[in-house]
């Protein structure tokens, strides 16, 4: 074979896939070929002999993992790429666990808990704990755990641990480590691991058994990792092990794209690469390959503000290109009818496809405007994050049938789907099951095949016949399961279980798109099935099962999503490129967050200016950033000022200045929709009068003076006027304008910010500013 592949490759990087013994650290700007050098090394290594299975390649998603492995494919043939380890660190060592499950007593069928499951079992353990669960969140809760098991502190542990305790305490929660202790311990008797674990166990897999750590240091001869500078401490310890015997590690990252401390990764890692390999070799790439020089070069004007960096000269010699476009909006509502517009215009003119454009944004509740504005103008649009198919409900129940038949212990499971479809299996009955399982400290499926002659819970004989009638049928799906691949058993289990004839007997829209859904998700196992037959992969239900749990947002890549424009949190941008991006909502409190303004810390902000860095920097020919004067916020529509990122830039990057004040006050406080409508009029206008509007509808004073003169009504005062905030007491009754009536429950603060909340009929509770939310007494 030829190795013409290297030329794809400038000198730097030539010099970095070829160099392939000893540590090497590769660290450079966005868009410099880091991923493409991982990439064309591992085909290079194998090239020059190596055996697939002697390489282990770390990733930050699935779908990195797969895009590397059918560009290596490419090179060396499908057949040997088969057998590399590649995948996320969720994934590589899921599969080392589960090969290792005798050593650390778990059964090798483990299931792998979601966030979801992880916080019902947190929620249900507080609840036993008789703790006030408005004080102990769930969601705060696992995430306190989840921050201990990415440091590796154990319970024990924990319960030592100063630091821990004392935050705990100035949380006002100072049980969470009797509440970490006791999810570990309800973890390991449902015979399941959540997300942390698979990092934690194998580190502790390889601390307490040097033998098997000696076998996987052994095995690997190459470890390689991408987005290094997003590792977290259990991540780089593992990795550090795994290292250590051929000290052929080469990890590649970008300090100025750490984004995700808060998931506890540290941007030292890449600092102590060179502490922890003194005899490294450093390779640096600095010619950007993906985007205009417009693009990098702004990008850098924005990063170099911060003052941990390591410094870097990214260059790009692509074309100058077009400067960003400022767009700013009176309302989010506009700011989601322009950027649809610039979407629609820009193809017109340009001929994108749909799927050239990401609108990247800081936080999920964002989507919606957007989404909305979209569809207004029939144009296809997919969403990462929110809710991902796998945790939709009808999905969700038929893989808590899977998860149970193949580890009857995994008790999330289980109680998930017990009494779905209805069986007459109440929630009394199942909360004296599941006491009698914590007091026997054993697994509510024990309980359930102890009975008629062990009755823990003192269950009368009409419920012990309709529980006994589950575990018959959950025995035979197990049945089923062993004899069948994947697909006949998942078939069988959706139907036997009654789950599609009760999908298919609901004809409303949700009912239909539900039975659609499990059709996909079966026709997927049918693939899977397939292509493991195929490739003479095992494909039991049980496979199919252990791919699933370790899907990400970021790894769905349906075909039917293929030509569409992308939506999604800058978080989950990072890795990819489109041609034309909108990074949008660029305002104070937003973005940058109001949790880095909160927490007052100079990191907290440059993790955002990263954070802001990395969105721009995937963009390949056209940028734009937009921004609102306007917002609703909490029912409230609030004044906006723009963010200081745009500020910080320098205009000669911009297509238009950036007002360097608090934003002026829209003329009046638009509703949403009619703020779309008033989109719509100046559209209709802009048709008409192409030249002006059309080339650059983004001017501020420009548009906003087109609205107040040519739209009828767009200047006068608001009609609603609410009473003086300071008149409103508690126990009134008042009118709001959008939720209409309701009751004040209780006022708090004091002005400017006092604060009432006030439950309406229509639209429950609600939580105002007075000094905005124009309250009228009733
Ligand atoms: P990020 O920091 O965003 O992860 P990266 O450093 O991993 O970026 P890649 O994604 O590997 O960068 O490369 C960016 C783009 O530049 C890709 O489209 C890649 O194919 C292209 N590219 C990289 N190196 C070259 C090269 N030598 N010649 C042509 N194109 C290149
Ligand atoms: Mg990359």
């Amino acid at each position: 074979m030829v190795l013409d592949y290297l030329k794809d490759l400038n000198k730097a990087q030539h010099e970095a896939v070829v160099s392939t013994e000893g540590p090497a650290l590769i660290i450079a700007g966005a868009g410099s070929g880091k991923t493409r050098v991982l990439t064309y090394r591992i085909a290079h290594l194998l090239n020059q002999g190596a055996r697939p299975s002697t390489i282990l390649a770390l990733t930050f998603t699935n779908k990195a993992a797969r895009e590397m492995k059918e560009r290596i494919a490419s090179v060396v043939g499908e057949k040997t790429a088969r057998y590399l380890w590649m995948g996320t660190f969720h994934s590589i060592f899921s599969r080392i666990l589960r090969a290792e499950h005798e050593v650390i007593g778990f059964p090798s069928s483990f299931t792998i808990f979601d966030a979801a499951d992880s916080k019902s079992l947190i929620k249900t353990i507080i609840k036993g704990f008789q703790l006030d669960d408005k004080v102990y969140k769930p969601g705060t809760v696992a995430a306190r755990i989840s921050m201990a098991k990415s440091n590796l502190i154990t319970p024990e542990a924990y319960s030592q641990n100063a630091e821990f305790r004392l935050t705990d305490k100035g949380m006002r929660m100072p049980a969470i480590s009797e509440i970490y202790k006791e999810y570990v311990k309800r973890c390991k008797l449902s015979g399941s691991m959540d997300f942390d674990d698979l990092l934690l166990k194998t580190n502790l897999l390889f601390r307490d058994h040097p033998d098997t750590l000696e076998k996987y240091q052994q095995r690997f001869d190459y470890v390689l990792v991408d987005e290094y500078q997003d590792t977290n401490f259990a991540q780089y310890l593992i990795v550090k092990k795994l290292a250590a015997l051929h000290k052929n590690i080469c990890v590649v990252g970008d300090d100025a794209q750490s984004i995700y401390s808060f998931r506890g990764a540290r941007i030292e890692n890449i600092l102590s690469f060179q502490s922890d390999y003194p005899n490294h070799k450093i390779f640096k790439l600095e010619q950007n390959y993906r985007s205009t020089q417009t693009i990098v070069n702004a990008a850098n004007s924005i990063i170099s503000k911060n003052k941990r960096q390591i410094p870097k000269n990214v260059f790009s010699e692509n074309d100058s290109g077009k400067s960003i476009k400022v767009i700013s909006a009176l309302t989010d509502n506009e700011e989601g009818f322009l950027v649809a517009q610039e979407i629609a215009e820009t193809q017109l003119r340009d001929h994108y496809k749909n799927s050239d454009y990401a609108i990247l944004y800081r936080t999920n509740a964002q989507s919606r405007i957007f989404e909305e504005a979209l569809r207004k103008r029939n144009i296809p649009y997919k969403i990462y994050g929110g809710l991902s198919f796998y945790q939709r409900k009808e999905i969700k129940d038929l893989l808590s049938y899977f998860r149970l038949v193949i580890n009857p212990w995994d008790n999330e499971a289980l109680k998930r789907i017990i009494n779905y479809p209805a069986r007459g299996i109440g929630q009394t009955t199942l909360s004296r099951i599941e006491a009698a399982a914590v007091s026997h400290e054993t697994s509510i499926w024990k309980i359930l095949t102890g009975l008629p002659d062990n009755n823990p819970g003192n269950l009368n004989k009409g419920t012990i016949a309709k529980l006994l009638k589950f575990v018959v049928l959950i025995q035979e799906f197990s049945k089923a399961v062993a004899e069948n691949d994947a697909w006949e058993a998942a078939r069988l289990i959706a139907e036997k279980t009654g789950i599609l004839k009760d999908l298919h007997s609901d004809k409303s829209t949700e009912g239909l798109s539900r039975h659609e859904n499990i059709q996909e998700l079966l026709n997927g196992i049918q693939e899977f099935s397939i292509s493991a037959l195929e490739e003479g992969r095992p494909s039991k239900l049980e496979n199919y099962l252990e791919d699933v749990a370790l899907l990400t947002d970021q790894d769905s890549d349906k075909e039917e999503d293929r030509d569409k424009v992308t939506l999604m949190t800058v978080h989950s941008a990072k890795g990819l490129e489109f041609k034309n991006v909108f990074v949008v909502g660029m305002e104070e409190n937003l973005f940058p967050s109001s949790r880095a303004e909160e927490k007052k810390s100079p990191e907290a902000l440059e993790e955002e200016r990263r954070l802001f860095y990395v969105a721009l920097t995937r963009a390949e020919e056209n940028a734009w950033f937009s921004y609102a004067n306007q917002r609703y916020k909490w029912g409230n529509l609030e004044f906006c000022s723009v963010s200081r990122f745009l500020l910080e830039m320098d205009e000669k990057y911009l297509d238009s200045p950036v007002e360097n004040a608090r934003m002026r006050p829209a003329t009046r406080s638009a509703s949403p929709e009619e703020s779309v409508s008033v989109g719509y009029r100046a559209r209709n206008k802009a048709k008409q009068q192409p030249e002006k509007t059309v080339q650059k509808p983004w001017r501020q004073d420009a548009f906003r003076r087109k609205i107040e003169s040519q739209i009828p009504g767009a200047t006068r005062d608001n009609q609603f006027v609410g009473d003086d905030p300071e008149k409103i007491l508690q126990g009134m009754m008042v009118e709001h304008q959008r939720f209409g009536i309701g009751k004040v429950i209780q006022i708090e603060g004091t002005p400017p910010n006092k604060k009432a909340t006030v439950f309406f009929q229509n639209a429950g509770r609600k939580q105002l500013l007075l000094k905005f939310a124009k309250l009228k007494i009733k």
